[in-house]
């Protein structure tokens, strides 16, 4: 059977004034019904641009899809009638983002922005809408909705606002949610908090999700798998346990290390040295060798061909079987 969610082999271009920046270099995972993968990656590393292309709504800056494939259920949303394709974008797969501010309307009341999606796009009448915005905002636990229905967005809490995106995204029952960094502009503890959430609400309404983060730290809890990007490709992808356990890409190893523990508290934080590359001059070969503490010759002159490791694990690196054995070097 088809996947619930495949993006196939997605190359991606910015074209601006500057020049073209290629952003997506063959992006591929997948998704199936009430499972998580973690799409963990530093900032520019193309992590919501996929997602962007996924939604639909890559177009700032100009943002071009030269190459691959989005299926829903097999069927391939950059072909699909557009009738279809908004069928699958505004029902099926639903986002949320970082800024809850800016997704939700200042001047309208929480309520009326809950229930004009009922109304507009399930056909409810304004009681039904009314009761299920309820349901929905007691489905993300804020409490006393009831009383709520009537704020302004300004009125709650960071926290709490990114509750009313939840609510939301959750009206029309998605069956993928995309959630972009969805945690980061929140203080710790509500973080833990919204994670928490997420977490249940996958697990209760068997939903499957893409949690787009760069903080390996607060994906092991939630995720399935983890798809590790880097300069617009997945360098690694594997199960949550064994990617902690036993990285198999100096990156993913490089960000590990650089993880807090309580075992090595007190000890300096390793951190990966370097930036990311600029993707209109990106570097030769493979794209993290300037800040590979393993990189070779051939790291300069060839682009590592993704590996596969067993398990569906992949990881594109030309020693892939000596990081995973810890033989290198
Ligand atoms: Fe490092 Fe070479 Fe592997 Fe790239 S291919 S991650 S440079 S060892
Ligand atoms: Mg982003």
């Amino acid at each position: 059977a088809p996947h619930l969610l495949e993006v196939r082999d997605l190359f991606i271009e910015f074209h601006t004034r500057d020049g073209v920046a290629k952003v997506i270099n063959g992006v591929s995972y997948h998704l199936d019904p009430g499972e998580t993968l973690a799409v963990l990656g530093e900032s520019g590393s193309g992590k919501s641009v996929t997602a962007q292309a996924i939604m639909g709504i890559l177009d700032m800056p100009p943002g071009r899809i030269t190459g691959g494939r989005i299926l829903f259920k097999g069927n391939d949303l950059l072909e699909m009638e557009e009738a279809d394709r908004r069928q699958v974008r505004g029902q099926s797969v639903a986002m949320i983002f970082q800024d809850a501010l800016s997704a939700l309307n200042p001047v309208f009341t929480v309520g009326y922005q809950i229930t004009e999606t009922l109304r507009r796009r399930a056909g409810m009448s304004r009681s039904d809408a009314n009761a299920r915005a309820v349901e929905l905002m007691d489905l993300v636990r804020i409490p006393a909705a009831r009383t709520r229905l009537g704020d302004f967005p300004h009125q709650f809490s960071g926290g709490m606002r990114q509750r009313v995106m939840i609510a939301m995204a959750l009206a029309l029952n998605p069956k993928v949610l995309i959630a972009d960094e969805p945690t980061t502009a929140l203080d710790v503890t509500v973080q833990a908090q919204v994670m928490d959430l997420l977490g249940d609400l996958r697990r209760d309404l068997n939903m499957a999700m893409i949690l787009i983060t760069h903080d390996l730290g607060v994906v092991a809890d939630v995720a399935d798998r983890i798809a590790v990007m880097y300069a617009g490709r997945i360098v690694e992808h594997a199960d949550v346990h064994s990617l902690y356990a036993n990285p198999a890409h100096p990156y993913t190893k490089g960000l590990l290390e650089s993880i807090p523990r309580l075992d090595t508290r007190g000890t300096e934080l390793t951190t990966i040295k370097g930036l990311p590359p600029n993707l209109m001059h990106p570097p030769s070969g493979c794209t993290f060798h300037p800040r590979c503490p393993y990189a070779e010759e051939i790291c300069v002159e060839q682009v590592p061909p993704q590996m596969e490791l067993g398990n569906g694990r992949t990881s594109a690196c030309h020693f892939a079987q000596e990081v995973l054995d810890g033989t290198i070097r």
